[in-house]
């Protein structure tokens, strides 16, 4: 199997990719509290995971590599359930604006940010042009999780979406990371059904903690979590990545 991971490859091996014109992917992520049965690096996992993943795809035909996660995000609103980090937006754009620009400087142009973290979704969105503009490089950013909404409809029983320490994200850590899942405390991982896209979708904006919306810090209902799920999951989300990039998508 291909190397894909940055940091297990040598300098002289990513000066050849850069000068191959490869893809780098970044994905960034969060360290924050995920109910009471999940390991507080979840998104880092699993978006590390959807990742490499896909980058096994996409290797087989053109170069690409995986740079380090990014584990800290815009986790304000799960601090108050504690074992959260969060940074502020301008810190945060910062770190991304040096990494991407220390990826240009390493002779790269095609970058990708594949998030892995709700909380970093608009303020990426809005960060893509000032990284754009600031790295002079064509900054794509995306979600690894929006690729796999249409297995997700198929295959969440008891709920709606990716929701947080849910049925979806707790079967895709049965996959990936098992020992990171306490199935002892699985019969109290449930909370509210609230998914990111209605969340979105509301018409009049109010900043809310989980502290708030959900004592267990559980938004969906993991106790049907399975392995198997998360296995179709990731793959899924891997592979609708994977065409997307071979498909040129964020670079046509
Ligand atoms: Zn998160």
């Amino acid at each position: 199997m291909t190397e894909v991971f940055w940091n297990r490859l040598k300098a002289s091996d990513l000066r050849d990719l850069a000068a191959r014109d490869a893809i780098v992917l970044l994905p960034v992520a969060s360290t924050e509290q995920h109910g009471p049965h999940l390991a507080t690096g979840v998104d880092v996992v699993l978006c590390t995971e959807a990742c490499r993943r896909a980058a096994q795809i996409v290797a087989r035909t053109r170069p690409i590599v995986v740079a380090p996660t990014v584990w800290m995000g815009l986790a304000e609103h799960h601090v108050a359930l504690g074992g959260t980090f969060s940074v502020s937006l301008t810190t945060w754009h910062a770190i991304l604006r040096e990494l991407c620009q220390s990826i240009v400087r390493a002779g790269f142009r095609k970058i990708v940010i594949v998030n892995g973290h709700g909380g970093n979704v608009s303020a990426l969105n809005a960060l893509t042009i000032d990284l754009t503009r600031e790295t002079g490089a064509p900054i794509a950013t995306t979600n690894y999780f929006s690729f796999a909404a249409a297995c997700l409809d198929e295959l969440m029983e008891d709920q709606d979406g990716v929701q947080h320490a849910c049925e979806g994200e707790t079967s895709m850590m049965m996959a990936a990371a098992p020992d990171l899942v306490d199935t002892a405390r699985l019969g109290e991982a449930h909370g509210p059904n609230i998914t990111m896209a209605g969340a979105i979708a509301r018409t009049i904006h109010v900043w809310k903690s989980f502290g708030e919306m959900t004592p267990s810090g559980v938004l969906g209902d993991a106790r049907r979590a399975s392995p198997e799920k998360g296995e179709r999951l990731l793959d899924a989300a891997a592979q609708g990545m994977a065409d997307a990039f071979l498909a040129g998508e964020p670079w046509a």
